[in-house]
């Protein structure tokens, strides 16, 4: 298929305008697809984004597809796959401020990426990428994965009707996502050995067996995931809040995120940048811990973690894919990077589920991550901050349920009621309820 696509690749290295690899900078060199950004053009972009908003089309009701100027501009609309992707609930549940030690003045955002049609954020840049991936001719569609892009890349596949592959570390991802990846039909090979190694084997695999590599790594991926920051700063009237906060792993959200704050900035959509903050779980940290040596002044080479652990799944990643981007875009964020323990993990999904909001474990980062940077003095009690909760809660039953019957190791049994087996009567009902009643 022929078509004119108006973005151009480039090297992130050098800046140069590449093919496929960089000749100067080598293989290894990341690449990344930079639209036309005519400043000025911003209100009528604006203009553009809202009228879709009324729009019944397919391509203007996705969360996504909406900010095609931004993400693939050129795309025929014929080519573009969707399941109406984004739309996500931007919440204020007021009860968390105390939680993550805001103070009332301080404003408290979720946006919960859960709600996306597999239940995370990979559905935004799955669409894009499954997308440009048919319309250049992929047959066999391929990723390695923690357990969400495989559900993500699963169900895009088969709406496409092209056949997916997903390599995922044999008995490390959650029956949610398990489940989801069986059902709608992908190949699922099951590598003895970590996220990092899947990686590794499914890049070895789609350069040999000439598959479509969907992971982040591939540039379309990360315009999709864009819309984001873009849908986020939507919903608050092209406000910027203080601070964006959000889990990491591979590291390709913070690249998606901060790229679009770059092109918004550039295109006048926001007048200012906020900062950013990455959490980690403290057993799969290398960003954190590259990111914090740096700020004590030393200059360290990044160094993998070899042996990632984290109850955390999504984010159980020790050699990620995108750090050369989030680098970047830390620095120009003036962000920052820390890491919290699977408890304090576990203790903020349970203040996020206990909203009535609710989230998997991963997503759960970014609250345990802003409570430490408020404790600390780094983000003000009376900032507004924008949290992303990058999953929905239903993707890891088991640690949801182990965590309130107390049997997850290490991490104490919460208070609260919890369940409890009753005798089939009134008196033992009543005595269930006595508190409520
Ligand atoms: C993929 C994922 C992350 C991590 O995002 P990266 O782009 O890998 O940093 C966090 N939480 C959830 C739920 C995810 O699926
Ligand atoms: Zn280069």
């Amino acid at each position: 298929m022929n078509i004119e696509l108006a973005s151009q690749l480039h090297c992130v290295r050098c800046g140069g305008e590449v093919e496929t690899t960089c000749g100067d900078c080598g293989p290894e060199a990341p690449l990344e697809l930079r639209p036309p950004l005519e400043p000025g053009s911003g209100p009528a972009l604006l203009e553009l984004f809202s009228q879709r908003r009324l729009s019944r089309r397919g391509p203007d009701r996705s969360g996504v597809w909406r900010y095609r100027e931004l993400i693939a501009p050129g795309l025929p609309e014929d080519l573009i796959v969707t399941r109406m992707e984004g739309n996500t609930g931007l919440y204020e549940p007021r009860h968390l401020n105390a939680f993550a030690g805001l103070s009332s003045q301080g404003k408290l955002y979720l946006k919960h990426e859960g709600e996306n049609p597999t239940g995370s954020f990979k559905d935004r840049g799955m669409c894009v990428g499954i997308s440009l991936a048919i319309a250049e001719g992929a047959k066999v569609v391929a990723c390695a994965s923690t357990g969400n892009t495989s559900s993500s890349l699963a169900s895009y596949a088969a709406l496409a009707g092209i056949p997916g592959v997903v390599f995922v570390p044999a008995g490390k991802i959650s029956s949610g996502k398990l489940a989801q990846t069986v059902a709608y039909g992908a190949r699922v090979l099951e590598v003895e050995g970590s996220f990092d190694l899947a990686m590794r084997l499914v890049e070895e695999a789609s350069a040999h067996f000439g598959l479509g590599l969907l992971n982040s790594i591939n540039p379309w991926r990360v315009e999709g995931q864009k819309s984001i920051c873009l849908e986020l700063l939507d919903d608050l009237g092209w406000e910027v809040p203080d601070w964006i906060v959000l889990p990491s792993g591979n590291l390709g959200n913070i690249s998606a995120l901060g790229k679009a704050l770059r092109e918004a900035h550039t295109l006048g959509l926001i007048d200012r940048l906020p900062r950013v903050a990455c959490v980690q779980a403290a057993g799969a940290s290398p960003f954190a811990r590259y990111v914090e040596s740096r700020a004590q002044g030393e200059t360290g080479e990044f160094m993998i973690e070899p042996d990632p652990e984290t109850v955390a799944t999504a984010i159980r990643i020790g050699a990620p894919r995108s750090v050369e981007k989030a680098i970047r875009e830390l620095e120009h964020l003036q962000g920052t990077a820390l890491s919290v323990s699977d408890a304090e993990i576990l203790a903020a999904k349970a203040a996020v589920d206990a909203c009535g909001v609710g989230c998997e474990p991963a997503s759960a980062a970014s609250i345990a991550g802003l409570k430490r940077l408020v404790a600390a003095g780094v983000i003000p009690p009376d900032a507004t901050v924008a949290a992303i909760l990058t999953g929905h809660l239903l993707k890891d039953p088991d640690t949801t349920v182990g965590y309130h019957d107390g049997t997850l190791p290490g991490i104490p049994r919460p208070s609260g009621l919890g369940r409890q087996t009753v005798e089939a009567n009134l008196d033992s009902i009543g005595a269930a309820l006595s508190d409520l009643l």
